[in-house]
């Protein structure tokens, strides 16, 4: 990696994309700490520049705004003539263990799922083809493994269906969120096996790791010179906002494996895998 790599960190205002970003930058790489508040971005990318020294610039995206992603791959590609590494970090929770309201739904399967896809249809076209591959991570969750203790995906064939390569496909993931968020306007999705705890949050996460493998898989022959790696991203239970600051670890801890994973050399770059602790865990 060279200083001419250029990075790009959704919901990096703060919490672990915040140290996503500081650290790649720490290793030398340039920087945008992209925020949905341009001026909370302003004010977090000023702080790693003027106490660190570091090399960043912030910029408006909201990951759910179709025109604001347009706008800022335009934005990084006249800049930046493109980008070596997406890290899609932006997202929302709002069940705790104890309260598992689906009121807010829509707003985190548009963000968590519909918003990364967004970002990774809108940043693939602009990726830069290098010797090193390009690189795209996709901060997830343990509550997403399909195999998950608590996790239903609403019937036993689309499970078994979405553990399979074979059988995954856009449909297939968009359906599954689709009928999950028709049945919560009914009132009828706590009769259909969905995820019994943080059972928005899950389900999001979950389309997350299935999207994951069906782009590692689209993409996986790309030629020598135009790699692109895409993998995922458990941090942990972390002490940020998003927790109200429980977790057992910091966003700084929490960090560490995903610039791991970004940063391993072409030889050994991982697709379609997911990740935590600096080791591989099953979908
Ligand atoms: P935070 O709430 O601290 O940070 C979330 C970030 O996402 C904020 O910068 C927030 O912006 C941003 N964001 C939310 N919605 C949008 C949007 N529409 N467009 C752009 N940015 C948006 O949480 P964490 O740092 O803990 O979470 C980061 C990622 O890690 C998330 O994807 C989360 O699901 C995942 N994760 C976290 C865990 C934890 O224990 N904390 C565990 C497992 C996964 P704003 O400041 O404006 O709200």
């Amino acid at each position: 990696w060279s200083g001419e790599t250029a990075a790009v960190v959704t919901g990096a205002n703060r919490g672990i994309g915040l140290e996503i970003a500081r650290q790649l930058a720490a290793h030398g790489l340039r920087v945008v700490l992209a925020a949905r508040d341009a001026e909370r971005g302003r004010a977090a990318a000023e702080r790693l520049r003027e106490e660190e020294g570091l090399c960043v610039e912030p910029r408006q995206l909201d990951v759910t705004d179709s025109a604001s992603v347009d706008a800022f791959a335009n934005w990084v590609s006249s800049e930046y003539g493109g980008i070596d590494i997406l890290v899609n970090n932006a997202g929302v929770n709002f069940n705790t263990g104890a309260d598992n309201s689906v009121e807010s739904a829509e707003e985190v399967i548009a963000t968590n799922y519909f918003g990364t896809k967004r970002m990774i249809k809108a940043m693939i076209p602009i990726m830069k083809p290098s010797p090193f591959g390009a690189r795209i991570l996709n901060v997830s969750s343990r509550l997403g493994r399909v195999n998950g203790r608590r996790n239903r995906v609403g019937d036993e064939a689309l499970r078994e269906r979405l553990l399979q390569d074979d059988c995954l496909s856009e449909e297939l993931i968009d359906g599954m969120v689709t009928k999950f968020l028709e049945q919560v306007k009914l009132g009828t999705w706590s009769l259909n096996g969905w995820p019994q705890m943080y059972t928005d949050y899950s389900l999001s996460k979950l389309a997350v790791n299935a999207y994951t493998r069906l782009i590692a898989k689209r993409i996986l022959d790309k030629p020598e010179g135009e790699k692109i790696y895409i993998n995922c991203l458990c941090p942990g239970w972390v002490k940020t906002a998003m927790t109200g600051w429980a977790g057992n670890i910091s966003a700084e801890e929490a960090a560490d494996t995903g610039v791991w994973v970004v940063l391993l050399p072409p030889e050994k770059a991982p697709n379609g895998k997911f990740f935590a602790e600096r080791r591989e865990i099953s979908f």
